[in-house]
């Protein structure tokens, strides 16, 4: 049998609650893990001695006190103290999300806020300890800004005269039923979308709200891969498989639900045309 992914559960410092704990506890459980929980109360030494004892692959801090910033960082410090600095720690519980930066300094790995569906929590203790494949890595870049306009021709003036940016190119997707045009600035660049007709998205999108930003593009790694989580994820999507889009690179859409409001667009170029 293959060997279970080992999590100690544990609630640093005097908070007297452990009913979001032993949720995790018994959710990493259905999810195939075995899990420790060391109880409420204890220290940090204890902590890093018990997930050497248990010889833990990883451990999960709980704190509703308010206490993380001084807790956490000490269940790092003992590990380090018994050379086992090695065992990934991630955090939960009441946590603002003001403070991630600073406990994501102090060497936890992941800090997760309230809400987070116990499934991504799972995924993510997979990923981190090596059983599955990391999908979720941070976009690249920003491929480029995508522009609703009524008339290419009638805002390349200010594009090309008040900014100053030349124009690269301009290319017929047919796919969405657009015209663009293509402006570089330093990494990424700037889209005009024009609609080609009144069946066009971009043609609906004017319509309803004017011209403007339309669409944030994203350059990412593992297209197929991460749509095929964000389904799983039940992430509201408005394209489920990689289309073409311009210069034939893989895109998909998520849908402005899932990010309140904005469109953002995922884009994966081929090797031949990063
Ligand atoms: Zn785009």
């Amino acid at each position: 049998m293959e060997k279970k992914i080992r999590v100690l559960i544990a609630k640093p410092g005097l908070d007297g609650h452990d009913r979001g704990a032993l949720i995790i506890a018994q959710a990493l459980r259905d999810q195939g893990m075995e899990v420790i929980y060391t109880g409420l109360r204890q220290s940090a030494a204890q902590i890093a001695q018990a997930a050497i004892q248990e010889d833990v692959d990883v451990i999960g801090l709980s704190s509703l006190s308010g206490a993380h910033k001084s807790l956490f960082p000490k269940v790092i410090e003992h590990l380090r103290k018994l050379n086992a600095e090695d065992i990934p720690v991630i955090g939960g519980g009441v946590i603002p999300y003001e403070d991630i930066p600073f406990l994501e300094e102090q060497g936890i790995q992941k800090v997760f806020t309230p809400g987070t569906p116990t499934q991504l929590i799972g995924d993510y203790i997979k990923e981190l300890v090596g059983e599955e494949k990391q999908v979720i890595e941070p976009p690249k870049k920003i491929s480029h800004i995508g522009i609703a306009v009524s008339s290419i021709e009638a805002v390349l003036p200010f594009y090309r005269d008040v900014l100053g940016l030349s124009l690269q190119k301009t290319e017929q997707v047919e796919s969405e039923g657009v015209n663009a045009a293509f402006f570089h600035i330093g990494e990424t660049s700037i889209e005009l979308l024009e609609p080609l007709s009144e069946e066009s998205p971009i043609y609906r999108f004017i319509e309803k709200r004017g011209e403007g930003i339309h669409h944030i593009a994203l350059e990412v790694s593992n297209l197929t891969e991460r749509l095929r989580k964000y389904k799983q994820r039940e992430i509201p999507l408005i394209n489920e498989e990689v289309k073409k889009g311009a210069n034939g690179a893989g895109i998909a859409f998520l849908h402005p639900k899932a990010a309140n409001g904005v469109l953002y667009e995922l884009i994966e170029h081929g090797e031949e045309e990063q």
